[in-house]
């Protein structure tokens, strides 16, 4: 079958380190133009505007869009206006209603919107989730530490409105915790950290309501020193259940499960199979449930001030 053609739009990191090399081997899709204010994609015509690019490439079925949450609404809203399918990098949005108004804008010019959640496709979450299915859960706790100065060095924009803070790749981890668990949860508190000298959270503990009883927290650091900790623990009355790695390695009762494979591996190259799956069925896939989490701890959240941060 002929490759669908596809633009990405914003090269910083994420398409870089991802994106490129998941569609260069790709069943599904041809790179067939980049829009990029500073870069330039090695192979294939480069636009710094996305209009200029939508204009000379009619045959460019499909937009990436690559760049930070924040501006990425009106990207997403050319892209459905001029009739491309659309996927948006993680978070979706910068804020919830943004995201209602593309679903509508999709739903109404006949394309796919896809928001993406890599981390729901690492090797170990649909095992977890099958798993956990009818298991009796008595405390279920969410680590994610990692340095941000590592995964976002000089990004000053995760600092910025909009930007999330530690809810950047937090929300990775409630995208796992939204599909794995089988009961729907609600925020109830949170404690947000915030340096002296930035506008958004740099750690943050959340608490949740889970409606059979269980004790369901997360604490959340983006300014730990040493090995990523991306862990997710669940203690049944049948046993216990652990995701490490971000969702790449699963034990349960302390044993390492088969098929774990590297961190980010697969999650990619997954998330354009989806999309071309999505294109083919006519069909969009948008759940908001992690961003309202977010959402929510922005809304309910006890701040407090902790010092400056500097790169
Ligand atoms: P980044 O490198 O800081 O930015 C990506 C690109 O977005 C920039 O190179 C720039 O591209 C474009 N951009 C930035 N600000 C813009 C603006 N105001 N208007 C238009 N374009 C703008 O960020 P990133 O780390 O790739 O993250 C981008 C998204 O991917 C975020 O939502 C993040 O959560 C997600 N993500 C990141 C990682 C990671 O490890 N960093 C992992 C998974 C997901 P041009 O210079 O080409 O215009």
């Amino acid at each position: 079958m002929a490759l669908r053609k596809i633009a990405l739009v914003g090269v910083g990191k994420i398409a870089i380190d991802q994106h490129i090399p998941s569609l260069a081997k790709s069943d599904d899709w041809e790179l067939a133009a980049a829009v990029s204010r500073h870069h330039q994609v090695e192979g294939v015509p480069n636009y710094k505007s996305m209009d200029e690019m939508l204009g000379a490439h009619p045959e460019i079925e499909v937009v990436s869009l690559c760049m930070p949450p924040v501006p990425r609404f009106e990207y997403a809203r050319a892209a459905i206006a001029a009739g491309r399918h659309v996927m948006l990098e993680k978070p979706p949005g910068a804020t919830l209603s943004e995201v209602y108004a593309l679903e509508a804008l999709a739903r109404d010019a006949g394309v796919t919107l896809y928001a993406t959640w890599h981390s729901r496709k690492a090797a170990q979450v649909a095992t977890a989730k099958a798993w956990l299915m009818g298991k009796a859960i008595e405390r279920f706790t969410v680590t994610w530490k990692e340095d941000v100065r590592k995964w976002h060095p000089n990004q000053d924009w995760v600092f910025e409105p909009g930007g999330m803070g530690i809810f950047d790749p937090g929300i990775n981890a409630l995208s796992i915790v939204t599909e794995i668990l089988p009961d729907p949860i609600h925020l109830t508190g949170a404690i947000l950290k915030f340096p002296a000298n930035r506008d958004t959270p740099i750690a943050a503990d959340l608490d949740f309501y889970h409606p059979h009883g269980a004790t369901v927290s997360a604490q959340m650091n983006w300014d730990h020193s040493g090995a990523d900790i991306w862990d997710i623990e669940a203690v049944c009355k049948e046993g216990v259940l652990k995701l490490e790695k971000g969702g790449g390695v699963l034990l349960i009762d302390g044993t390492e499960q088969p098929g774990a494979i590297g961190q980010l591996d697969g999650e990619y190259p997954q998330l354009y199979a989806d999309m071309a799956a999505l294109v083919s069925s006519g069909a969009s896939e948008v759940d908001l449930r992690p961003m309202l989490h977010v959402s929510d701890a922005l809304t309910l959240g006890k701040r407090q001030q902790v010092s400056a941060f500097e790169w």
